[in-house]
Protein backbone atom coordinates (compact mmCIF):
# COMPACT_ATOMS: atom_id res chain seq x y z
CA UNK A 1 0.00 0.00 0.00
CA UNK A 2 1.49 3.62 -0.91
CA UNK A 3 0.09 6.70 0.85
CA UNK A 4 0.15 9.85 -1.21
CA UNK A 5 0.21 13.31 -0.81
CA UNK A 6 0.24 15.03 -4.03
CA UNK A 7 -2.37 14.87 -6.35
CA UNK A 8 -0.44 15.00 -9.50
CA UNK A 9 1.86 12.21 -8.16
CA UNK A 10 -1.44 10.15 -7.76
CA UNK A 11 -2.60 11.05 -10.94
CA UNK A 12 0.80 9.62 -12.81
CA UNK A 13 0.50 6.10 -10.09
CA UNK A 14 -3.04 5.52 -11.11
CA UNK A 15 -3.17 6.10 -15.08
CA UNK A 16 -4.97 3.37 -16.57
CA UNK A 17 -6.05 1.42 -13.81
CA UNK A 18 -9.52 0.62 -12.64
CA UNK A 19 -10.39 2.14 -9.74
CA UNK A 20 -12.62 1.71 -7.04
CA UNK A 21 -12.77 4.50 -4.80
CA UNK A 22 -13.64 5.88 -1.15
CA UNK A 23 -13.99 9.62 -0.28
CA UNK A 24 -13.61 9.91 3.60
CA UNK A 25 -12.34 12.58 6.17
CA UNK A 26 -10.75 9.86 8.31
CA UNK A 27 -10.94 8.16 11.77
CA UNK A 28 -12.49 5.24 9.80
CA UNK A 29 -14.57 3.14 11.64
CA UNK A 30 -16.69 -0.31 10.57
CA UNK A 31 -18.43 2.08 8.68
CA UNK A 32 -15.73 3.24 6.14
CA UNK A 33 -14.47 -0.31 6.07
CA UNK A 34 -17.48 -2.14 4.92
CA UNK A 35 -17.55 0.27 2.02
CA UNK A 36 -13.43 -0.49 1.42
CA UNK A 37 -14.12 -4.07 1.86
CA UNK A 38 -16.99 -3.95 -1.23
CA UNK A 39 -14.72 -1.88 -2.89
CA UNK A 40 -12.32 -4.63 -2.74
CA UNK A 41 -14.08 -7.27 -3.93
CA UNK A 42 -15.33 -5.07 -6.74
CA UNK A 43 -12.23 -3.72 -8.51
CA UNK A 44 -8.81 -4.83 -9.03
CA UNK A 45 -7.31 -1.36 -7.44
CA UNK A 46 -8.72 0.32 -4.38
CA UNK A 47 -8.17 3.89 -3.37
CA UNK A 48 -9.27 5.48 -0.31
CA UNK A 49 -8.88 9.21 0.55
CA UNK A 50 -8.33 10.69 3.73
CA UNK A 51 -8.99 14.62 3.78
CA UNK A 52 -10.63 16.71 6.62
CA UNK A 53 -12.28 19.18 3.76
CA UNK A 54 -12.47 22.80 5.26
CA UNK A 55 -15.09 24.11 2.58
CA UNK A 56 -17.45 21.63 4.15
CA UNK A 57 -17.55 22.52 8.00
CA UNK A 58 -19.96 26.01 8.67
CA UNK A 59 -18.13 28.88 11.20
CA UNK A 60 -18.17 26.80 14.81
CA UNK A 61 -18.36 23.83 13.71
CA UNK A 62 -16.23 20.80 14.49
CA UNK A 63 -13.35 21.31 11.85
CA UNK A 64 -10.44 22.05 14.20
CA UNK A 65 -11.33 19.33 16.59
CA UNK A 66 -12.09 16.82 13.99
CA UNK A 67 -10.32 13.51 14.76
CA UNK A 68 -7.34 13.13 13.24
CA UNK A 69 -5.53 9.39 12.68
CA UNK A 70 -3.70 8.39 10.00
CA UNK A 71 -1.12 6.09 11.17
CA UNK A 72 -4.01 3.46 12.71
CA UNK A 73 -6.51 4.25 9.62
CA UNK A 74 -3.47 3.54 7.76
CA UNK A 75 -3.24 0.26 9.18
CA UNK A 76 -7.07 -0.39 8.58
CA UNK A 77 -6.20 -0.07 5.14
CA UNK A 78 -3.72 -1.63 5.03
CA UNK A 79 -5.13 -4.77 6.58
CA UNK A 80 -8.21 -4.41 4.13
CA UNK A 81 -6.10 -4.66 1.58
CA UNK A 82 -6.52 -0.81 0.35
CA UNK A 83 -4.41 -0.26 -2.73
CA UNK A 84 -3.50 3.27 -1.98
CA UNK A 85 -4.49 6.26 0.69
CA UNK A 86 -4.65 9.67 -1.23
CA UNK A 87 -4.12 11.78 1.94
CA UNK A 88 -3.71 15.56 0.81
CA UNK A 89 -3.04 18.41 2.50
CA UNK A 90 -5.04 22.05 2.16
CA UNK A 91 -2.89 23.46 -0.06
CA UNK A 92 -2.35 20.15 -2.13
CA UNK A 93 -6.67 20.69 -2.84
CA UNK A 94 -6.94 24.48 -2.48
CA UNK A 95 -4.20 26.12 -4.84
CA UNK A 96 -6.50 29.40 -5.41
CA UNK A 97 -8.08 31.58 -3.09
CA UNK A 98 -10.76 32.30 -5.61
CA UNK A 99 -11.71 29.41 -7.32
CA UNK A 100 -14.50 27.93 -9.98
CA UNK A 101 -17.75 27.12 -7.41
CA UNK A 102 -20.01 23.92 -7.94
CA UNK A 103 -23.58 24.82 -6.59
CA UNK A 104 -25.93 21.87 -5.06
CA UNK A 105 -29.31 21.95 -6.22
CA UNK A 106 -31.66 25.01 -5.24
CA UNK A 107 -34.38 23.06 -3.84
CA UNK A 108 -32.96 19.74 -2.67
CA UNK A 109 -29.41 20.54 -1.84
CA UNK A 110 -31.14 23.69 0.62
CA UNK A 111 -33.64 21.59 2.98
CA UNK A 112 -32.72 19.16 5.61
CA UNK A 113 -29.18 19.19 5.90
CA UNK A 114 -28.39 22.14 3.63
CA UNK A 115 -30.95 24.28 6.03
CA UNK A 116 -28.97 23.39 9.17
CA UNK A 117 -25.33 23.85 7.43
CA UNK A 118 -26.02 26.17 4.63
CA UNK A 119 -23.10 25.74 2.69
CA UNK A 120 -22.25 22.68 3.58
CA UNK A 121 -23.15 20.18 0.44
CA UNK A 122 -21.43 23.24 -1.41
CA UNK A 123 -18.14 22.31 0.00
CA UNK A 124 -18.92 18.38 -0.56
CA UNK A 125 -19.82 18.67 -3.90
CA UNK A 126 -16.60 20.66 -4.78
CA UNK A 127 -14.47 17.95 -2.74
CA UNK A 128 -15.94 14.95 -4.45
CA UNK A 129 -15.79 16.50 -8.12
CA UNK A 130 -11.90 17.40 -7.40
CA UNK A 131 -11.22 14.10 -5.85
CA UNK A 132 -12.98 12.39 -8.83
CA UNK A 133 -11.27 13.98 -11.27
CA UNK A 134 -7.78 13.19 -9.44
CA UNK A 135 -8.81 9.67 -8.96
CA UNK A 136 -11.09 9.31 -12.15
CA UNK A 137 -12.85 6.19 -10.29
CA UNK A 138 -14.96 3.59 -12.24
CA UNK A 139 -16.68 3.12 -9.21
CA UNK A 140 -17.45 5.17 -6.14
CA UNK A 141 -18.40 4.37 -3.10
CA UNK A 142 -20.94 6.08 -0.38
CA UNK A 143 -22.95 5.32 2.64
CA UNK A 144 -26.38 5.55 2.98
CA UNK A 145 -25.69 7.06 6.49
CA UNK A 146 -25.34 10.32 4.53
CA UNK A 147 -28.25 10.06 2.53
CA UNK A 148 -28.92 13.69 1.44
CA UNK A 149 -25.27 13.25 0.35
CA UNK A 150 -25.31 10.17 -1.21
CA UNK A 151 -28.83 11.92 -3.44
CA UNK A 152 -26.60 15.04 -4.11
CA UNK A 153 -23.67 12.81 -5.28
CA UNK A 154 -25.75 10.95 -7.28
CA UNK A 155 -27.45 14.05 -9.04
CA UNK A 156 -24.44 15.83 -9.45
CA UNK A 157 -22.86 12.82 -11.42
CA UNK A 158 -25.99 12.75 -13.08
CA UNK A 159 -26.11 16.32 -14.39
CA UNK A 160 -22.71 16.80 -14.98
CA UNK A 161 -22.03 13.30 -16.94
CA UNK A 162 -19.68 11.76 -15.17
CA UNK A 163 -18.67 8.73 -16.08
CA UNK A 164 -18.80 7.23 -12.41
CA UNK A 165 -20.54 4.05 -10.65
CA UNK A 166 -21.70 5.21 -7.41
CA UNK A 167 -22.22 2.81 -4.91
CA UNK A 168 -23.88 2.66 -2.10
CA UNK A 169 -23.50 1.19 1.41
CA UNK A 170 -25.80 0.18 4.22
CA UNK A 171 -25.37 2.41 7.08
CA UNK A 172 -23.12 -0.24 9.64
CA UNK A 173 -24.43 -0.07 13.22
CA UNK A 174 -23.48 -0.48 16.62
CA UNK A 175 -25.17 -3.21 18.42
CA UNK A 176 -27.18 -1.19 20.66
CA UNK A 177 -28.35 0.11 16.93
CA UNK A 178 -25.85 3.42 17.34
CA UNK A 179 -24.89 4.10 13.79
CA UNK A 180 -21.43 4.52 13.43
CA UNK A 181 -19.52 7.75 12.75
CA UNK A 182 -16.25 9.59 13.41
CA UNK A 183 -18.27 12.00 15.92
CA UNK A 184 -19.00 9.28 18.53
CA UNK A 185 -16.57 10.33 19.87
CA UNK A 186 -17.57 13.25 21.47
CA UNK A 187 -20.52 11.37 23.56
CA UNK A 188 -20.15 10.11 26.86
CA UNK A 189 -21.14 7.41 28.08
CA UNK A 190 -25.17 8.67 29.34
CA UNK A 191 -25.08 10.50 25.96
CA UNK A 192 -24.37 7.85 23.75
CA UNK A 193 -27.23 6.00 25.79
CA UNK A 194 -29.42 8.77 25.14
CA UNK A 195 -28.44 8.57 21.67
CA UNK A 196 -29.78 5.31 21.13
CA UNK A 197 -33.38 6.89 20.92
CA UNK A 198 -32.67 8.03 17.74
CA UNK A 199 -31.94 4.73 15.94
CA UNK A 200 -35.01 3.17 18.28
CA UNK A 201 -37.39 5.62 17.04
CA UNK A 202 -36.21 4.94 13.48
CA UNK A 203 -36.94 1.55 14.10
CA UNK A 204 -40.12 2.21 15.40
CA UNK A 205 -41.62 4.27 12.25
CA UNK A 206 -40.30 1.87 10.29
CA UNK A 207 -42.02 -1.03 12.12
CA UNK A 208 -45.21 1.12 12.36
CA UNK A 209 -44.86 1.94 8.83
CA UNK A 210 -46.18 -0.84 7.87
CA UNK A 211 -49.73 -0.13 8.83
CA UNK A 212 -49.42 3.04 10.08
CA UNK A 213 -48.96 5.32 6.07
CA UNK A 214 -49.22 8.93 7.42
CA UNK A 215 -46.10 10.75 8.93
CA UNK A 216 -47.26 12.90 10.92
CA UNK A 217 -48.41 10.21 12.80
CA UNK A 218 -45.54 8.35 12.80
CA UNK A 219 -43.48 10.95 13.82
CA UNK A 220 -45.99 11.54 16.93
CA UNK A 221 -44.59 8.03 17.83
CA UNK A 222 -41.11 9.10 17.29
CA UNK A 223 -41.54 11.88 19.58
CA UNK A 224 -42.92 10.33 22.19
CA UNK A 225 -39.51 7.89 22.48
CA UNK A 226 -36.71 10.65 21.42
CA UNK A 227 -34.36 11.53 24.13
CA UNK A 228 -32.42 14.53 22.47
CA UNK A 229 -31.28 17.91 23.36
CA UNK A 230 -32.37 19.23 20.23
CA UNK A 231 -34.29 18.18 17.28
CA UNK A 232 -33.51 19.73 14.54
CA UNK A 233 -35.74 17.80 12.30
CA UNK A 234 -37.67 14.56 11.94
CA UNK A 235 -38.69 14.17 8.21
CA UNK A 236 -39.90 12.00 5.54
CA UNK A 237 -38.65 11.81 1.50
CA UNK A 238 -38.73 9.88 -1.21
CA UNK A 239 -35.41 8.16 -2.75
CA UNK A 240 -35.13 12.07 -4.81
CA UNK A 241 -35.63 13.76 -1.73
CA UNK A 242 -39.03 15.24 -2.29
CA UNK A 243 -40.90 15.74 1.00
CA UNK A 244 -44.08 13.28 1.15
CA UNK A 245 -46.83 12.88 3.60
CA UNK A 246 -47.54 9.40 2.88
CA UNK A 247 -45.28 5.88 3.01
CA UNK A 248 -44.19 5.29 -0.25
CA UNK A 249 -43.05 1.53 0.04
CA UNK A 250 -39.50 0.78 -0.98
CA UNK A 251 -39.27 4.92 -1.65
CA UNK A 252 -39.38 6.18 1.60
CA UNK A 253 -36.67 7.77 3.83
CA UNK A 254 -37.05 8.95 7.89
CA UNK A 255 -34.12 11.18 8.72
CA UNK A 256 -33.67 12.90 11.78
CA UNK A 257 -30.78 15.29 12.83
CA UNK A 258 -30.47 16.22 16.80
CA UNK A 259 -27.93 17.23 19.05
CA UNK A 260 -27.28 15.20 21.97
CA UNK A 261 -25.13 17.13 24.37
CA UNK A 262 -23.09 19.52 22.02
CA UNK A 263 -22.62 16.42 19.36
CA UNK A 264 -25.02 16.65 16.27
CA UNK A 265 -25.44 13.29 14.56
CA UNK A 266 -27.84 12.47 12.04
CA UNK A 267 -29.38 9.19 11.24
CA UNK A 268 -31.94 7.56 8.89
CA UNK A 269 -33.80 4.69 7.54
CA UNK A 270 -34.66 3.31 4.03
CA UNK A 271 -38.45 1.94 4.07
P1 LIG B 1 -16.95 10.49 6.42
O1 LIG B 1 -15.57 10.05 6.77
O2 LIG B 1 -17.83 10.70 7.60
O3 LIG B 1 -16.96 11.64 5.44
O4 LIG B 1 -17.63 9.28 5.64
C1 LIG B 1 -17.04 8.70 4.51
C2 LIG B 1 -18.01 7.73 3.89
O5 LIG B 1 -18.35 6.71 4.83
C3 LIG B 1 -19.33 8.40 3.47
O6 LIG B 1 -19.76 7.87 2.24
C4 LIG B 1 -20.26 8.01 4.60
O7 LIG B 1 -21.62 7.98 4.20
C5 LIG B 1 -19.75 6.63 4.93
N1 LIG B 1 -20.16 6.26 6.30
C6 LIG B 1 -20.03 6.98 7.42
N2 LIG B 1 -20.56 6.34 8.48
C7 LIG B 1 -21.06 5.18 8.00
C8 LIG B 1 -21.75 4.08 8.59
N3 LIG B 1 -22.05 4.03 9.90
N4 LIG B 1 -22.13 3.05 7.79
C9 LIG B 1 -21.85 3.07 6.45
N5 LIG B 1 -21.19 4.08 5.84
C10 LIG B 1 -20.81 5.12 6.60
Amino acid sequence: MKIINNPYELRKELKDKEIGFIPTMGALHAGHLSLIKKARSENKTVVVSIFVNPTQFLEGEDLDKYPKRLEADSKICEIAGVDYIFAPNIENMYNDSDEALIKVPKVRGYILEGHFRPGHFDGVLQIVLKLFNIVKPKKAYFGKKDAQQLALIKQMVKNLFLDIEIVEGETVREKTGLALSSRNVYLSDIEKKRALSISKSLKLAAKLSIKEKNCEKLKEEMLNILDVDKLQYIAFVDKKFNYINEIEEKNSIILIAAFVGNTRLIDNIYL
